[in-house]
């Protein structure tokens, strides 16, 4: 009796690693050859599987964090001490940190109601107002969130207007795709993030993706300390200790071999939830326009109220499980208060009624059917 009182209220996360078996075995290798290190084989390997997965004719890079590639990614674009860089303002804040980290100052671009990202009417706005004040924006931080591609054509179509390169932070959408082309590859630098909470991890881990390789060996060379070609220790430039560890490599070697299970699994709990939640009319999903493929990394839902998402946030909860609201928008959080932004209300309004609801690629229907019951529950509470 006691075992089933345990399982019905056994914590259920918003989105757990979920391994794939041959991650040990590539681990065990680097161990068993000695590539305990920040270098070999399975690095090599694993920005190989990356770069084919991708296709497009990408190089990437692999490193610590996605947070590091981002911070490379702005390094390699130019971006400098007072420079200003636009940046999504409803997203994680890893995407606009390393702005910060340059000396660079973030301005804040608001969403549109279609994907959730970057709204371009706002963009253009703003990289407008900006030159009319006499400075050109340096760079563009684009997201793709919760695994949905933010409107690409739009988006670069005025990125290229203007002539300003675009970050695309793709730590949330591997294996998303617009028009079958694969989320990472679209800017001029692109960003993976394999963080123990992303639809593939390697516990902790990253990857710059760029459209050549010398830009990609750029990235490596700064990612290692950026040491000149000398028999001593022979810096001309300013590095970092970004590299991607031997032992890390080898568990996204093994993770690449299950990510499109870990896709269809992913879309196959969204649809899940849709399917059940139904009757509820006024529960709005965020549905995939034409040409549009994510991987649902995870599923939101927006409620028609803040006081309804709160209490199906707190009945899950009290069942010991794990949901969240959406991203709070940078331009409302108070580290970046004082920073500039263009906003219409749209990311305020997604984080006010927006939740995310339990996504892992392991969890089970009846997992899913506990979830779902709650949510029930606190509809007709
Ligand atoms: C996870 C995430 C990052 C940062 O990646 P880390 O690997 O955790 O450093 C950046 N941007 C977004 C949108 C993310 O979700």
């Amino acid at each position: 009796m006691t075992t089933t009182t345990a399982r019905t209220n056994s914590k259920i996360w918003l989105s757990s690693p979920h391994m794939g078996g041959a991650e040990r075995d590539f681990v065990n290798e680097a161990f068993d050859t000695n590539w305990v290190a920040p270098l070999g084989p399975n690095v090599n390997g694993f920005e190989n599987d990356i770069e084919t997965y991708l296709g497009n004719d990408v190089h990437a890079a692999a490193l610590v964090s996605g947070t590091s590639a981002i911070h490379l990614g702005l390094v390699l674009l130019g971006v400098k001490h007072g420079d200003e860089v636009l940046c999504q303002s409803m997203t994680f804040s890893a995407s606009a940190n390393p702005i910060t980290y340059q000396g660079a100052v973030p301005i804040f671009i608001d969403s549109e109601k279609l994907t959730g990202n970057m709204d371009p009417e706002q963009l253009e706005r703003a990289i407008k107002d900006r030159m009319a004040n006499g400075i050109k924006p340096k760079a563009i931080i684009a997201v793709h969130l919760y695994g949905m591609p933010y409107q690409v054509d739009e988006i670069h179509g005025i990125a290229n207007k203007y002539d300003i390169p675009i970050l695309e932070d793709s730590a949330e959408s591997l294996g998303s795709k617009f028009h079958d082309v694969n989320c990472g590859t679209f800017g001029d630098i692109s960003i993976l993030s394999f963080n123990g909470n992303k639809i593939i991890t390697t516990s902790g881990g990253g990857a710059l993706v760029a459209k050549n390789k010398v830009l990609k060996d750029k990235a490596v060379y700064l990612s290692t300390q950026a040491r000149d070609d000398a028999p001593h220790y022979q810096h001309s430039e300013i590095g970092y200790n970004y590299r991607m560890s031997n032992i890390v490599a080898g568990i996204g070697r093994g993770q690449m071999l299950v990510l499109n299970d870990r896709v269809g699994a992913r879309r196959a709990n969204y649809n899940f939830y849709k399917k059940h939640l139904c009757e509820f009319s006024e529960l709005e999903f965020i549905a995939e326009p034409s040409g549009y493929f994510s991987n649902r990394w995870l599923t939101t839902i927006l409620t028609p109220s803040f006081e309804l998402r709160e209490r199906i946030r707190f009945a899950l909860q009290k069942e010991n499980i794990e949901s969240r609201p959406l991203w709070k928008p940078m331009h409302l959080q108070p580290i970046f208060k004082d920073s500039k932004n263009y906003v219409n209300g749209i990311s305020e309004d997604l984080f006010n009624r927006g939740l995310c609801l339990p996504s892992g690629s392991n969890l089970r229907e009846e997992d899913l059917v506990r979830i779902i019951g709650h949510i029930k529950e606190s509809f007709n509470a």
